[in-house]
């Protein structure tokens, strides 16, 4: 997208948050690749947020991120409104057995507090490097468990601007889908947790967090798992193995080493690296498997 002028600017409704204009997004993301956004904006709050939505102009599309640790955007990128959730949507409150937080709220941030408390569930959530408002999109999971298995209610702006709270029975998450009402912004959920000794909870926060350590690659510019595991038979990176794909690479992409379902900025990667990168994984795995893999990984935006 080329930097220009967005032709919304005069019309956006004057809020508490902050505005930015042809915001990068390799700025945003964890594989820090991806050309800018028309309208980047961080609302002060749930009201601002609110607001924002009731008074745009109706023709603005808008999307949510969180810490875009699951998102891919393109080199060309995008030419809508990001709405980003800051420290005004990071709120941790305990009531019992129930932790409430703001969808802003990291994940890493959460568990600790829950350790704190002595509230065991969400450890499984230590080393997924997301906020919970992007566990609730995903219905984020590792070790047998997911987001949905604690949650309680979450609630979401929709795209008017109105709030509303949902239960946990009323929407149908499934694997890697949080099934989330079309275009809503969901702002705080509500867990329910087990009450457990603090030490034991800690000793299982940090037996997963090694685990993760010796099992992919954390510290690297990635998206996590880039593709959803098939619904039966051999995981998704054990057909790309197969296909012979670990290490594969295109410029600066790269199949990991470590964990072959990651793929990897190893520095000046561009985006269009990333994802002809994963297209190649996706045909050979074919080929040599007879599979098809889904993109767990959200792509967005225009190509340059
Ligand atoms: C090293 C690494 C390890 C990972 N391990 C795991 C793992 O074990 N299990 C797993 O499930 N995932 C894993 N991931 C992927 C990723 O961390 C999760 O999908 C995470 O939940 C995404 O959260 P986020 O805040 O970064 O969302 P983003 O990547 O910013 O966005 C992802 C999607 O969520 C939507 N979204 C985000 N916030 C909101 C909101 N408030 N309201 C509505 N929609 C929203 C976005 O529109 C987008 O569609 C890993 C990623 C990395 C980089």
């Amino acid at each position: 997208m080329q930097l220009k002028e967005s032709p919304f600017v005069k019309d956006l409704p004057v809020v508490q948050g902050r505005y930015s204009f042809g915001y990068l997004m390799s700025k945003a993301t964890w594989f820090k690749v991806g050309g800018p956004c028309e309208i980047f904006f961080k609302p002060a709050n749930t009201d601002d947020l609110c607001y924002f939505l009731k008074n745009k102009p109706s023709n603005l599309k808008v999307m949510c991120i969180g810490a875009g640790s699951n998102i891919l955007v393109r080199d060309g990128g995008i030419d809508s409104c990001i709405v980003k959730l800051g420290s005004g949507f990071s709120e941790i409150s305990i009531e019992d057995d129930i932790v409430i937080a703001g969808a802003g709220c990291l994940n890493r941030t959460l568990v600790m507090k829950c350790q704190e408390a002595g509230l065991s569930g969400l450890e499984f959530l230590v080393g997924i490097p997301g906020t919970i408002g992007g566990a609730l999109a995903m219905n984020a999971g590792a070790y047998d468990n997911e987001t949905k298995d604690f949650l309680e209610w979450f609630e979401f702006v929709d795209p008017q601007g109105n709030l509303h709270r949902l239960h946990s029975h009323e929407i149908h998450m499934t694997y890697r889908h949080g099934n989330l009402p079309m275009d809503s912004i969901a702002v705080r959920a509500a867990f329910r947790c087990i009450k457990k000794d603090p030490l034991e909870i800690k000793m299982k926060v940090n037996a997963y967090l090694q685990k993760r350590e010796e099992s992919q690659p954390i510290r690297g510019r990635t998206g996590g798992s880039t593709f959803k595991n098939p619904a039966q038979g051999p995981k998704a990176w054990e057909l790309i193995d197969q296909a012979g794909c670990r290490g594969l690479r295109i410029g600066d992409a790269q199949v990991s080493e470590k964990h072959c379902n990651f793929l990897l900025n190893l520095d000046a990667a561009q985006a269009s690296d990333i994802e002809t990168l994963g297209m190649m994984v996706q045909q050979k795995v074919k080929e040599i498997t007879g599979q098809e893999l889904e993109w767990e990984i959200i792509r967005l935006g225009a190509p340059l």
